[in-house]
């Protein structure tokens, strides 16, 4: 499998009387236990999850790694629909599996499974973060971390490339208003952000056309719009040689996990002049929040402090793709390589 790269566990876990199939990646542990969330997705083959979860793992590696936590690189991957094959048995069950790794890999929640999820997961093993805490201890949901380390992402991109101390009347169009979406865009809006969006659930739409005078366009259509800043929040891959060639924005800047389809398509962007904030990068504030949970004695304030370096990291990554002429997902690349290479734990400014 082309997705393959070294990972150091690949493990199948499977319960006739839940139901549940999942699959567990292990890509690295050289800089701590794997950690990464948990997806829930309807996956149209084995060969489908087993992709997703390779690279997905990878992708925490190098997220944990740049983040400068101690934790190495895993996910996790459940193959069934969220809305309609979800019981607290099978997350039970999942929880054993996790177990049964004895803490190797860390869960938490992705896309497809929440809190709630986790809380069941958390009666079998007490390798799961990303549960419900009190008042301003680290942790909990990870979506609106995520969201705010996109939005100061998203700002540092506009002035790095636009020259702009502000986002009054930016155009940004978000694709996907989920977990993440929603609350980045609460973040714009109160901004003066002009937003546009897209989501393939009707709901979804309408509570940030309603609460947030955003405007609606068709799912279709979102990339192509004539935007400043196009921001993925759905799922990956959607960045390659069919959609690059449609971007009208300068800036792509998204929560989405895995947003270019082969490692060219960071060296398309490159070369269609679009300054892409590596994925891994800019929606690191979830998985620092659920390390910082899960490694205790954090308060709120503090997973906030080090979701504030995420625009500084960026930065750097611009301005070093700059100055070597490398696309700025090669140069994030090698510096979460380097970073694994020497075992670096230490905060990184
Ligand atoms: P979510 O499931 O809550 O939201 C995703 C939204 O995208 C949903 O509303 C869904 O209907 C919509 N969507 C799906 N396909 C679409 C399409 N083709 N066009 C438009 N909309 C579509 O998930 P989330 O937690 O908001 O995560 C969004 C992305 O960010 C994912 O790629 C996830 O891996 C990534 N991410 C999330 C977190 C987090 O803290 N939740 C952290 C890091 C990365």
């Amino acid at each position: 499998m082309p997705d393959f790269d070294d990972h150091e566990l690949v493990v199948f876990g499977r319960d006739a009387a839940t139901g549940l199939r999942s699959i567990v990646a292990v890509h690295s542990t050289t800089l701590g236990p794997a950690a990464g969330g948990c997806r829930m997705w309807p996956y149209a083959s084995t060969a489908d999850a087993v992709t997703d979860v390779l690279r997905l793992s990878r992708g925490m590696s190098y997220k944990n790694a740049l983040a400068g936590l101690p934790f190495g690189g895993g996910k996790a991957v459940i193959i069934g629909d969220s809305l309609t094959a979800k019981t607290p048995e099978l997350f039970e069950a999942y929880g054993r599996f996790i177990d049964s790794l004895g803490g190797r890999y860390v869960t938490a929640e992705d896309v497809g499974t929440t809190i709630s999820d986790m809380e069941q997961v958390a009666r079998r093993t007490r390798f799961v973060s990303g549960l419900g805490t009190g008042k301003g201890e680290a942790g909990g949901d990870p979506a609106p971390k995520t969201a705010l380390g996109v939005f100061l992402g998203l700002k540092a991109a506009a002035r790095f490339r636009l020259g702009r101390s502000d986002l009054e009347d930016l155009r940004v169009a978000v694709q996907g208003v989920g977990g993440v979406g929603y609350h980045l865009c609460r973040l714009l809006a109160a901004e003066g952000v002009r937003l546009r969006v897209a989501d393939i659930r009707s709901a979804a739409v309408e509570r940030v056309r309603d609460e947030l005078g955003a405007v609606a366009v068709r799912v279709e259509s979102i990339m192509a719009e004539d935007v400043d800043v196009f921001a993925p929040c759905a799922l990956g891959a959607i960045l390659h040689s069919r959609t690059i060639p449609l971007l009208r924005a300068r800036i792509v800047a998204g929560a989405a996990n895995n947003q270019l389809a082969t490692d060219e398509d960071g060296r398309a962007l490159q070369l269609a002049g679009v300054t892409y904030a590596p994925d891994y990068v800019i929606n690191a504030g979830g998985i620092i929040s659920v390390a910082r949970e899960y490694l205790g004695n954090a308060t709120e304030a503090q997973v906030t402090a080090e979701i504030q370096r995420i625009p500084t990291r960026l930065t750097e990554i611009f301005e070093r793709a700059r100055r070597e002429k490398l696309p700025t997902s090669a140069i994030a690349d090698a510096m979460a390589r380097e970073r694994i290479g020497r075992g670096d734990t230490r905060l990184v400014a």
